[in-house]
């Protein structure tokens, strides 16, 4: 079977080559993201394989339906990317990796919560620089605190377990609760309530259009003075004008995301050489208690391997007409 992988990196190359020596599939790769102005690349393959920020809109899937495609292997978790509809319409199956390293993902988000509290980035560049000074480098102890998390499913749960770890309250909203957390101390509460009494709050629900904005300025405003705020969700769980707004109103003391709404012109590549375009992206990186990354939480090596060899299985399974554990449906 062909496999036009998109949106190919370097470790996307290194990890699919060295697990491909057991599954023998044909794979291209290609730097540029999947969408419809790049969809006539697909002629002569039997499936695509993509990442977060590649398009399949309806006018994408149908296209590439045309030119033959039969599967679309997403090497991520989430699939708010592609039309699923569409895809149904045009016969092509759906399939992703639905977990690979929540850990991964859980500590990433911590990892925002610990530098943008204790501010570990700043100090190494005031240590680097023979400035010992521990001025405006205040943080707060997590010990006590209450964290609140949207959505505990796989990598929320994963988040609630290090948080508990930490001595925090958690609570916590999700459409389903869980009794193993509720079991472990986790509280569910409302949303209201869960904005309300948070100290700290971590979004890990999939973008839905239930979640779209889930945070914006209604929520805001239902929040505590000076709450943290980290995103390693996808971008547009946040509206990031309401998050402007509320950073300058320092209602939002701290913000940490490695995700943000308008990404795919942004996000994996070097854009150090060139004028940023976006301006609500612009006014963020000016905020002293703003933490961005890249869209990396997923970004370890055990990660890379799961999703590698979950990818192709999935997409050997498919060859082979056994049945896909991991597909996604309408
Ligand atoms: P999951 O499906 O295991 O869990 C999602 C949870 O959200 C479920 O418990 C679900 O009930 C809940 N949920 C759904 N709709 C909700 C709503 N309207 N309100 C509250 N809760 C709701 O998914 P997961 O593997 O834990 O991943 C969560 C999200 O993390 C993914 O959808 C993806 O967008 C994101 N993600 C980001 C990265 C990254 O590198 N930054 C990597 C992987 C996943």
């Amino acid at each position: 079977m062909k496999i036009a992988l998109f949106s190919a990196k370097g470790y996307d190359k290194d990890y699919f080559d060295r697990i491909n020596k057991n599954y023998h599939l044909s794979i291209t790769y290609f730097e540029t993201g999947l969408n419809k102005d790049t969809s006539n690349l697909t002629l002569g393959f039997d499936g695509v394989c993509v990442f977060v920020n590649d398009n399949l809109d309806k006018e994408t899937i149908e296209k590439i339906a045309a030119n033959g495609i039969k599967v679309i292997a997403l090497r991520c978790a989430g699939f708010n990317n592609v039309d699923i509809a569409a895809a149904q319409a045009n016969n092509i199956k759906v399939v992703r990796v639905p977990a690979y390293s929540p850990e991964a993902v859980a500590e990433h988000a911590v990892a925002l919560i610990l530098t943008l509290n204790r501010k570990t980035h700043k100090a190494y560049n005031r240590v680097r620089e023979s400035n010992f000074s521990l001025e405006k480098l205040t943080g707060f102890n997590l010990h006590n605190k209450t964290v609140g998390v949207i959505g505990t499913g796989i990598i929320g749960k994963a988040f609630c377990n290090i948080m508990l770890g930490f001595g925090c309250h958690v609570v916590a909203y999700d459409v389903y609760a869980s009794d193993e957390l509720k079991h472990k101390g986790v509280q569910y509460v409302s949303l209201d309530e869960l904005l309300k009494q948070s100290d700290i709050i971590s979004l890990h629900c999939p973008l839905t259009p239930e979640t779209k904005h889930i945070i914006n300025e209604s929520a805001f405003t239902k929040m505590k003075n000076g709450v943290m705020l980290i995103n390693t969700g996808r971008g547009a769980l946040v509206n990031t004008q309401d998050a402007i707004k509320a950073l300058k109103d320092q209602k939002l003391g701290y913000l940490g995301i490695d995700v943000y709404e308008q990404e795919t012109n942004i996000f994996f590549r070097d854009l150090s050489e060139e004028i940023m375009q976006d301006e609500i992206f612009a006014r963020l990186m000016t905020f002293p208690n703003v933490l961005v990354t890249a869209h990396q939480a997923f970004f370890t090596g055990e990660a890379l391997e799961q999703i590698a060899t979950i990818t192709l299985q999935n997409l050997s399974d498919f060859e082979n007409g056994e049945t896909l554990v991991n597909e996604v449906k309408g």
